[in-house]
């Protein structure tokens, strides 16, 4: 071979070897293998037990790569994993339990359906479950007069040192929010390495804290909403709902046809609404509405005997201690209610809150005296809790299916903002 030829052949060996090294580089992230050169030996045990003494810091891919055992944390176990896997007594997972979702190419949540039923959410809940065990759960509260699960998701441990409470779809006719809401949750899992928010990745913004999301509370009036009695399971639940619009007809507090009533449906399948159900123990913050009777909306029903899905609300707020901020996301409006008659004492921390989700949201504050005994009145008022009201999207509600993907984006980054912005901060007013 003439030199040049050589010449030229070891050229082209250099750059398709250099492009091997580049690509080898890029899919580093074998598992067990901590100091990237793509074996895993006991030095890469070593490095992962110094790890858990915090000797060493490993972030994102590196991290999830020595995590054998999908906990979220380095211990000596993962340590022990990665060395029995370097003299072969072991075979460590190339794809983790909780990057099985990231592996998944469609979203599970979609955003664009005509509405997005019971049926979907349950489906979602469950299929965000499987893909990613180690940072999603789901358990209900309890059941509705109709027969649906009042779900309580969780993305986190559950074990975390700060908690965010957030409400969603109290009021039936709202439900475009719930995709919305879930869809954030599926990104968040998705990219837990990879998104930065504020410089931040989402594991590391979320690591101290469990975002506790009611998705759909109050699924009977969101079914009302969606398909009108069709969607109701009991004939009870059918009747009940037909004898409370022809008393409000009879009585002349509706005009509307049958169909437009309920498809604006905003109480429980009893004619509560919910977001005026909750008790305050200080009389001077009861609030009287002017509808006497079940109806679709505005009813605040008996509070020293609530219904399933405010007592489920209630016992869920009682259990988590300290919670950093309490979220509750209604339609319509593009705006945030804050400042509902709260004792001074809270003012500052409701404000920052306020500030930190019209700032995320791009949704403007509302200062208006907007007391009506609403869950975020309650958490307010009752327990301390810095909370707001969010009014998404546009529209008369039921607001158009394609205001979904615009609650999706203005909504999309609020929580991790919460978390940065509105945890480790005494609540002191
Ligand atoms: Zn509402």
């Amino acid at each position: 071979m003439p030199a040049y030829t050589m010449k030229r052949f070891l050229f082209v060996c250099l750059c398709i070897s250099g492009l091997f090294v580049f690509c080898l580089g890029a899919s580093a992230h074998v598992a067990g293998d901590a100091d990237g050169d793509g074996l895993v030996l006991a030095a890469d045990a070593r490095l992962v037990l110094r790890a858990s003494v915090e000797l060493e810091t490993f972030t994102g891919e590196s991290f999830c790569a020595l995590d054998t055992d999908g906990d979220d944390v380095l211990t000596a176990k993962d340590a022990r994993s990665v060395l029995r896997a370097s003299v072969e007594l072991e075979t460590l997972p190339e794809t983790q339990k909780n990057t099985a979702l990231t592996a998944r190419k469609d979203p599970v949540v979609s955003l664009n359906g005509a509405y997005y039923t019971y049926n979907d959410l349950c489906r979602d809940l469950e299929t965000l479950q499987t893909l990613a065990p180690s940072r999603f759960s789901y358990t209900s509260l309890g059941q509705t007069a109709d027969g649906r699960e009042i779900w309580c998701a969780v993305l986190g441990t559950g074990k975390a040192k700060n908690r965010i409470l957030a409400d969603v779809a109290i009021h039936g006719s709202e439900h475009r929010n719930t995709p919305a809401v879930m869809r954030i949750i599926e990104e968040y899992l998705r990219n837990y390495d990879r998104a930065f928010y504020k410089g931040k990745t989402v594991r590391e913004i979320l690591d101290d804290t469990d975002l506790y999301i009611l998705p759909m509370l109050n699924p009977d009036g969101a079914a009302i909403s969606q398909t009108g009695l069709e969607g109701l399971n009991k004939q009870s639940s059918k009747d009940r709902v037909q004898a409370i619009y022809r008393s409000n007809r009879s009585a002349g507090r509706t005009g509307m046809s049958f169909a437009r009533y309920l498809n604006e449906w905003k109480a429980n399948v009893n004619g509560v609404d919910l977001n005026r159900n909750l008790q305050f123990s200080d009389k001077r913050f009861l609030y009287e509405t002017n509808v006497p009777a079940p109806a679709a909306r505005d009813y605040a029903g008996d509070r020293a005997n609530p219904e399933a899905e405010t007592a489920a609300y209630r016992k869920l707020a009682e259990s988590l201690p300290d919670l950093a901020a309490s979220l509750s996301i209604h339609t319509q409006g593009e705006l945030i209610y804050w400042d509902c008659r709260q004792p001074e004492k809270g003012r500052a921390a409701a404000k920052r809150l306020a500030n930190t989700v019209s700032a995320a949201s791009g949704y403007r504050l509302d200062m208006s005296d907007s007391f009506v005994g609403a869950v975020a009145d309650w958490m307010m008022i009752e327990k301390g809790i810095p909370a707001v009201t969010v009014e998404c999207g546009k529209g008369r509600n039921p607001i158009a299916a394609d205001e979904t993907p615009k609650i999706y984006e203005a909504l999309k980054t609020v929580f991790l903002a919460v978390v940065l912005e509105n945890t480790n901060t005494p609540y002191a007013g």
